[in-house]
């Protein structure tokens, strides 16, 4: 066997690796002194429930500290199903595995259900790590467009047709999408469902944002609509809701999928941290999250309000940003005389004003949507906010030679 002392992969999978750390770029240059945070998606630590947190990792009992059931543990899982059902869609135990975050769900399901060369429709724009472990598995990913309904579900026809064979998954995320923050319509649901059956794909529906709802009403999620559905893949976690660092989430699958679930766990990490499972089980037997999420809500839709002021005072019709329920996120369009902005470009230029934000490349398989970019609004006080948007004008007149 021939030996470079390289490590060598394969090409698809080094160019991956590269559209990460152009993201991660972003998030890098958030630690630096007074950069205004819109990059990172993630609650700022002034609004998470630290006490409730502090006061669940105290309690739970010593001597947690063997490996536990690579499904998770039981007294975590409990909670799940309270919540579930409490959210009007109750679900079973034997669908239930406990994942290492989101992340850890999203690389079981591509993992169990992708084979190198595979169909996968993404939308476009869309969750990088999500393609990129579609990518990882081999698979050829597709975007789909979004408008103010989330995944246009009815051109999927159509690329199923251009692609010469059906898609073997589907990936959305149906509630205030990462990064567009647009919510996936019920009929569109509806008609994915009947597509998917079609085609026999499997639908991956990755809803961190979902509990995070401040205006509107919930749009039931694809397991309301199709209880039991053998080919829906749920994939879940805590890390937007009360915190990333737990790295704690869920997938809820078909039992006999879960069991292919378990196994593949059991290869990647045994099973997830035994104490932080019992921390967050005791955070959520005492009634904590609810209480947490009122309490974000006002604070949550004042910061998107505060946002899409800031941008529509600075640039007028020359930005189209989207109008979330929920979530953390803008997608912001530059038009007009903007049309032509590059935000990868602009980049530098932004950082040097103090302030980050996603570029829209970033979120597409293609490199393409230069002109648009992705802010989070849940990080940074309204004050903030202002003083961000207003940084970010600057950035974008000293680049158009303004
Ligand atoms: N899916 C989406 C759409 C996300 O936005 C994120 C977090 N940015 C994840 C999955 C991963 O979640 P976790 O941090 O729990 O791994």
């Amino acid at each position: 066997m021939r030996s470079t002392g390289q490590l060598e992969m394969p090409r698809s999978r080094r160019e991956l690796i590269g559209s990460v750390i152009d993201s991660s770029t972003a998030l890098l240059a958030e630690q630096q002194h007074d950069i205004v945070r819109f990059a990172m998606g993630a609650p700022s630590e002034d609004l998470m429930p630290l006490a409730a947190l502090d006061e669940a990792f105290a309690s739970t009992r010593s001597g947690r500290f063997d490996y536990g059931e690579s499904e998770g543990e039981p007294r975590l899982r409990e909670q799940i199903l309270r919540l579930a059902a409490e959210a009007g869609a109750p679900t079973r135990d034997e669908r239930i595995v406990v994942t290492t975050g989101g992340m850890q769900g999203l690389d079981l399901t591509f993992k169990l259900c992708v084979d190198p060369g595979d169909l996968v429709i993404v939308e476009a724009p869309t969750y990088s790590n999500g393609h990129a472990t579609a990518l990882s598995y081999g698979a050829e990913v597709v975007g789909a467009p979004t408008d103010e309904n989330g995944l246009v579900v009815e051109v999927l026809p159509g690329i199923v047709e251009r692609a010469g064979r059906p898609p073997r998954a589907i990936y959305t995320i149906p509630n205030f999408q990462n990064p567009t923050g647009v919510t996936l319509s019920r009929a569109r649901k509806e008609r994915l469902l009947e597509l998917a059956e079609r085609w026999g794909a499997v639908i991956i529906e990755d809803d961190p944002y979902g509990m995070l709802r401040f205006d509107g009403d919930p749009v039931p999620s694809l397991a309301e609509i199709a209880p039991d559905h053998p080919l829906l893949f749920q994939v879940r976690t805590f890390s937007k809701t009360v915190a990333p660092g737990l790295r704690t989430g869920w997938i809820d699958v078909d039992p006999a999928t879960r069991a292919r679930a378990i196994a593949a766990k059991q290869a990647m990490d045994t099973c997830s941290s035994v104490p932080v499972q019992h921390a967050v089980a005791r955070f959520l037997e005492r009634g904590a999250l609810e209480p947490h999420l009122a309490r974000l809500q006002p604070l949550y839709r004042e910061r998107k309000l505060a946002m899409r002021h800031e941008l529509a005072r600075a640039f007028g019709d020359r930005a189209i940003a989207t109008d979330p329920d929920g979530g953390f996120f803008l997608w912001v369009t530059f038009t007009n005389d903007l049309a032509g902005i590059d935000t990868e470009e602009l980049f530098p230029a932004a950082l040097a004003e103090g302030v980050a934000y996603i570029p829209g490349p970033a979120f597409t398989v293609d490199g393409s949507m230069r002109n648009a970019l992705r802010l989070c609004f849940a990080t940074s006080s309204p004050a903030r906010i202002a003083e961000g948007i207003g940084r970010l004008d600057r950035a974008i007149a000293g680049a158009n030679g303004a």
